[in-house]
């Protein structure tokens, strides 16, 4: 069986023949369909010396030619993406539409690093005191690590490192281990593109790699992506050791919605949002909140259209996949188990729906509770699987709060056909991504993307200008060409004249 070794400095490393091995499932078909090798320490820091070897070379290309190797990345991600997203459908098991629908919200930032040049220019000011000039620049940090998540194994890293690599720095990708193939892939692709050696690594593992790149001094940055408590403790481990960090946590998304809303539009817009993906979405909708006099209507539009989904391998005709792996889909099944034991109302129940014939894929159908209590654990804990869980608020402001008081601020969205609520929600609602009938609003790659409170640590959000003043940071110059007349001693601070 084949086994997804690491790329260090432009070529492919086998694992040692002592290497620690994980196992990468089919999650459709729940068979074992390769092995990844689990870096140790010292292979970690191998590709970091490797990154750290090649940045000099590479922040001293001109702009030119590297925003010329991200175009041609770019190019070859257009003409070849149905390849990337054949991998990610098969070790992630998303729907083949959703896992393109990834790749091309990924390209979109390599879109956006193609400008890199217009977006690192700086300011000049002629004669800022007398004979004196200020300008500014902005310079890549050095090698910056990026740690990604299982459900999104093309897209997450593509948030960032277009951005990092065309601003001149270099990068160590560690992928989940649970589909660790999609890396491998695009590192390939970086190597037709022309990057030179080194620029582009990654390496596959565990704790063990995570723990190494947030310690080796060589590491300028971290980009982390996953759930809320390994976010913090990569926040604080790689900011003690001084690295510059933004750590994308876990989520609980609330839709929001009102009695004058499109309640057809609501239902379809719930559905797509907390089934889309099997719920393996930081933006999917799992708590929907109803206010007032809408909830049974609402709550059986959302039931008759949970209930038509098709379940089933991603290759086919289906509208869902299955969880990424038997471990994963017990412990969602069990918040469905806690949730009616609570007392919430069982609609729509997916736990006892079989998809394939002898069970071993890691399928759960969709599954809707009603009279879902904000005390519940299906409601405080992110479930991470295909669970919708309706809320009942009596007003606007009942359901804000809720928002409000939830741990969690990724994404919301409200369904209204009254502007004016909808505006006031905008202004008012304490979360980082915001949807006025639009359930998913993942920000376009020129906006930054990122949540508030236990959703993001650090102050930075991916892609878009925080993106790039994530992976580059500020000089200013201040410059006099010699002149005779300007000769003599001047002790006192520097004042404008
Ligand atoms: P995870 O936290 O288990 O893993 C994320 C990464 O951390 C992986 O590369 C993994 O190998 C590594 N890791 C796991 N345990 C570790 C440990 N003890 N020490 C050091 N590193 C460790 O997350 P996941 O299950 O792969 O992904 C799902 C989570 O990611 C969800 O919580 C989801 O909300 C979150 N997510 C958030 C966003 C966002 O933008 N905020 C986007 C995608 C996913």
């Amino acid at each position: 069986m084949q086994t997804v070794g690491h790329w260090i400095n432009g070529q492919s490393v086998a694992a040692p023949e002592d290497a620690r091995l994980g196992e990468v499932f089919n999650p459709a078909t729940g068979k074992v369909v390769r092995r990844v090798a689990l870096a140790s320490a010292d292979q970690v820091r191998e590709a970091i010396s490797a990154a750290a070897q090649a940045f000099p070379g590479w922040r001293d290309t001109s702009l030119a030619k590297r925003s010329n190797i991200v175009f041609r990345f770019r190019e070859l991600l257009n003409e070849r993406k149905p390849e990337l997203a054949a991998i990610i459908t098969e070790e992630h098991g998303k729907i083949l539409s959703d896992a393109l629908g990834e790749v091309s919200r990924g390209q979109e930032v390599v879109e956006f690093a193609c400008g890199m040049p217009h977006l690192l220019k700086g300011g000049f000011t002629e004669n800022a005191s007398t004979d004196i000039d200020v300008h500014s620049v902005r310079q890549p940090l050095g090698v910056s690590a990026i740690i990604a998540p299982f459900n999104f194994p093309a897209m997450v890293p593509m948030w960032f490192f277009p951005v990092a690599i065309a601003a001149g720095n270099t990068v160590v990708l560690k992928p989940s281990e649970k589909d660790p193939s999609a890396a491998n892939w695009l590192a390939e692709l970086w190597t037709e593109a022309g990057l030179p050696d080194g620029v582009f690594n990654v390496v596959h593992g565990d704790k063990e790699a995570v723990d190494t790149l947030l310690t080796d001094p060589q590491v300028s940055s971290v980009s982390f992506v996953g759930s809320t408590p390994i976010a913090k403790y990569v926040y604080e481990q790689a900011t003690g050791t001084g690295k510059r960090v933004q750590a994308l946590g876990g989520a609980k998304n609330h839709m929001l919605v009102l009695p004058d809303a499109d309640l057809d539009l609501a239902a379809d817009a719930a559905v797509s949002a907390g089934y889309g993906a099997a719920g393996e979405r930081c933006m999917a909708i799992s708590a929907v909140v109803a206010v007032d006099s809408i909830a049974d209507e609402l709550v059986s539009k959302i039931a008759e259209r949970a209930r038509s989904l098709r379940v089933g391998d991603g290759t086919g005709d289906t509208d869902m996949g299955p969880l990424i792996t038997a471990a994963h889909r017990d412990k969602v099944a069990g918040y469905i188990d806690a949730g009616e034991e609570a007392g919430a109302e069982m609609v729509v129940d997916g736990r006892t729906a079989q998809t394939d014939s002898d069970n071993s894929g890691f399928f759960l159908h969709p599954t809707l509770l009603d009279q879902v209590k904000p005390e519940m654990t299906v409601y405080t804990d992110e479930i991470f699987g295909p669970v919708l869980s309706v809320v009942r608020v009596n007003s606007y402001t009942e359901g804000v709060d809720l928002i409000n008081s939830n741990p969690y601020g990724n994404g919301t969205a409200i369904f209204t056909n009254d502007g004016g609520a909808a505006r006031r929600f905008a202004n008012e609602v304490q979360v980082g991504m915001i949807g006025v009938n639009v359930p998913i609003p993942v920000p376009m790659s020129y906006y930054s993307f990122g949540g508030w409170k236990n959703s993001l640590f650090g102050d930075t959000h991916a892609h878009g200008m925080e993106g790039v003043h994530f992976f580059t940071r500020g000089k200013v110059i201040t410059s006099r060409w010699l002149d005779p007349s300007h000769a003599g001693l001047q002790l006192g601070f520097p004042t404008n004249a």
